[in-house]
């Protein structure tokens, strides 16, 4: 039975150091009962609180960390079955895959693929995060010499996928350093495979025909001592992944199922020959549970709604995305250009900064610190309103870059104009449209 926040704040130093990251030990605990901290961060608490601690604030699913540096890819540590109950934490990481079959020119595509296709949202850069290097030949030397070209091109995560273990053992010894995932301990391999993941340090991946033969296979190979396990049910077809993903997350978190409690991977590469519906596929695993989902390719326009599609399933639904406050040029404005002013709700910005763009009129827009609030939600809770608005325009310096003095504020907002007026002295306040579609047609109409 997990323990309340009060509970482990009963077995912390209780110095209020802050090297944990937050101020006080009882937010420490709360944090930690709450499964968005780890009992690592606090370098003072003692051994035995270490002992009792570390069962109780385990997650349900354990956290298994692929990669290593910058670069390295955290899975696992959910702690909820659907994302309203709190946030998913650690996004599932996306993976291409390339075999020693493949020729030259199929394996250099991918992998340019999977270095340029990145994309920027709301200050994020999205891309994928590892690439799966399959055995299929045979040949021990092509496998590695894959491996090599894979570790020496890429900056990303590595998967090692044979179930032979002589083969596992070659390509370790050419990118251990770079901790990759072993694919996969069956019930045929195990006992090698563990042993080449103790040796080496890596994470392992244990595949069973089933839940009951995985489950019995992540016992074994937990009391064998190894704690960084993925786990495949072996379904390859698209309902019954499902299921499976399903099951597992449930048996976990509902009934505490140590056996499963461990991220997943998942292929939709084997499911179909369609990079469509691989895709697809591919999203419904993002959305439930998936924790590793290798493609058989990646594409700018597969890959780019799958991306978005995870962020925004990974970001915490108690926070708005904001952007950051300031000032943004948008088509290289002047001093005589129109300023707007608007919320730093990130989907606002996005909106509004789309619709100056597509005005063609050069603009500088001022997005004001309203804690990720919509302008008309930030108005209600007094923090988008005339004094506040006021002071963030002279804060950004917006009054020193233009020679005019008028600024355009949501015609939602027009309630603030008066004491915005006030707080700018002897600026004109002009109430934009209600809606952003009609920003393009007002900003044509714009006279400094
Ligand atoms: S590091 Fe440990 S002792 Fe210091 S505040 Fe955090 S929980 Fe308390």
């Amino acid at each position: 039975m997990a323990l309340t926040g009060i509970q482990i704040y009963k077995l912390l130093p209780k110095t209020n150091c802050g090297e944990c990251g937050v101020p006080t030990c009882l937010a420490f605990a709360m944090n930690l009962a709450a499964g968005k901290a780890e009992l690592d961060a606090c370098p003072s608490v003692s051994e035995e609180a270490k002992a009792e601690l570390a069962d109780a604030s385990a997650p349900p699913i354990s956290v298994v960390v692929i990669g290593a540096g910058e670069k390295k890819l955290k899975l696992g540590g959910e702690t909820v079955l659907f994302r309203h109950e709190k946030t998913f934490v650690n996004p599932p990481g996306i993976a291409v895959l390339v075999t020693d079959e493949m020729g030259d020119q199929d394996v250099a595509g991918r992998l340019e693929r999977f270095k340029t296709l990145e994309y920027e949202r709301v200050g994020l850069t999205l891309r994928a995060d590892l690439v799966a290097v399959k055995a299929i030949s045979g040949d021990t030397d092509r496998f590695t010499s894959l491996v090599t070209k894979v570790k020496n091109e890429t900056d990303g995560g590595l998967i090692l996928m044979t179930e032979d273990a002589g083969v596992m053992e070659a390509g370790l010894k050419v990118c251990a350093d770079r901790r990759p995932l072993i694919y996969a301990a069956t019930k045929e391999n195990a006992d090698a495979m563990a042993g080449l993941s103790k040796e080496h340090g890596c994470p392992l991946a244990v595949r069973g025909d089933g839940l009951d033969e995985l489950s019995e296979l992540t016992t074994k190979l937990a009391e064998d001592g190894l704690k960084e396990l993925v786990i495949d049910s072996g379904a390859r077809s698209v309902r019954k992944a499902f299921e499976d993903h399903v099951a597992i997350r449930r048996g976990a978190l509902l009934k505490k199922y140590k056996p499963l409690g461990f991220p997943t991977i998942t292929l939709p590469c084997e499911m179909t020959d369609d990079l469509m519906q691989e895709t697809l596929m591919a999203s419904l695993f993002v959305a439930k549970y998936g924790g590793i989902i290798v493609l058989s390719d990646l594409q700018g326009h597969s890959l780019f709604p799958l991306l978005l599609a995870r962020m925004n399933i990974y970001t915490d639904p108690q926070r708005p995305m904001a952007t950051s406050a300031g000032i943004y040029e948008i088509g290289g404005p002047n001093e005589e250009s129109p300023v707007l002013i608007t919320s730093n709700f990130s989907l606002t910005y996005f909106i509004v900064s789309g619709e100056i763009e597509a005005s063609r009129v050069p603009a500088w827009l001022v997005i004001v610190d309203t804690e990720g609030l919509s302008v008309l939600t930030a108005w209600a809770a007094g923090k988008f309103v005339g004094d506040a608005v006021g002071m963030a325009m002279k804060k950004c310096g917006i009054l020193e870059k233009v020679s005019h003095k008028k600024v355009i504020i949501p015609g939602y907002a027009a309630a603030i104009s008066g004491d915005l007026e006030e707080e700018l002295g002897d600026w004109d306040v002009l109430v934009g449209p209600r809606e952003s579609a009609h920003i393009p047609a007002y900003l044509k109409e714009w006279q400094p």
